[in-house]
């Protein structure tokens, strides 16, 4: 069977699966999603990706499409028909399709939904993160919006295909000051000196990753310090340890950055242990 994709209420299969041309996703990157990751064909953090969806619809005063209940249902029948165990599940909600203007249209028409599921190759992902990645770093250029998913992601794409010129797998974002913000998809954090861990408070203008969140909750049960405070590339290139968290890296070691090793330029206990429990958190409640 092959891959099966949901646009606006069908199923449609993955080649054939398109949006109307005047879709304001398509136009003017009026659109959000959100992307969860599925173990055992179950979606991880779902509460965490749910809530965030509301909240970034509610910020661009787009409805939620159906329900939670409904688009839980919907969103479990399109990983159920992809037949995949591990992967990614993307969700897209645009505010739909009108005659192209940039103001929202009045009356207001029905949200645009598309629901794709990509699989995972786990023992590939669990071999890339027991040999660590390299980030690199870029000059912070987006908008003062990035706590709302949208798919404006411009700025990340040319991040990370500086990333990957690198041979690299990420870019971390540098404000004016001179702090790391955040990944183009992930969050940053590091280990310092002293064994604590560090990553950026959410009143900043970055994404509120539900992987950072669910790991925070993992961190404390297990004892650990943490100091929500920026900290700069020379920072991390001093600190013990740094890795990335995400619902596609999940907790992930970074050993380098701009080509300059971090503690000893292999991945660390902490960023180690770390993804084993958050790993193992996320499969004990996924749903
Ligand atoms: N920051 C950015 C810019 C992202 O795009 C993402 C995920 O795609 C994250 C952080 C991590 O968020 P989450 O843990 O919710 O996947």
């Amino acid at each position: 069977m092959g891959r099966v994709a949901y646009v606006n209420g069908r199923f449609v299969p993955h080649g054939e699966a398109v949006v109307h041309i005047e879709d304001r996703g398509y136009q003017f990157g009026d659109a959000i999603y959100e992307v969860w990751a599925l173990f055992d064909g179950k979606l991880a953090d779902a509460e965490g990706h749910f809530a965030r969806l509301e909240r970034s619809l509610g910020e661009l005063s787009i409805d939620m499409p159906m329900s939670r209940a409904a688009l839980t249902l919907v969103l479990k029948e399109t990983v159920r028909r992809n037949r995949v165990r591990d992967g990614m599940l993307y969700l897209q909600v645009s505010r739909g399709v009108a005659r192209r203007d940039h103001p929202f249209p009045n009356p207001p028409v029905r949200p645009a939904v598309i629901m794709t599921v990509n699989a995972t190759n786990r023992a590939a992902a669990e071999a890339r993160a027991a040999k660590g990645v390299s980030v690199v770093t870029t000059p912070e250029n987006r908008w003062g919006r990035c706590d709302i998913k949208t798919v404006n992601l411009i700025p990340n794409v040319l991040a990370k295909q500086k990333a990957r010129a690198a041979g690299a797998v990420e870019a971390w974002f540098v404000d004016e000051l001179g702090f790391v913000t955040e990944g183009g998809s992930s969050n940053a954090w590091i280990v310092d000196g002293d064994g604590r861990l560090r990553t950026r408070d959410t009143n900043a203008n970055i994404l509120r990753g539900v992987t950072r969140s669910s790991l925070l909750e993992v961190i404390r049960r297990d004892g650990l310090e943490v100091d929500e405070r920026p900290f700069t590339p020379a920072e991390a290139l001093a600190a013990r340890e740094a890795f990335i968290t995400g619902a596609g890296t999940l907790v992930l070691p970074v050993i380098a950055v701009d080509g300059k090793p971090v503690g000893e330029g292999t991945p660390g206990p902490v960023a180690t242990r770390l993804r084993r429990l958050y790993i193992e958190q996320a499969k004990a409640s996924a749903i």
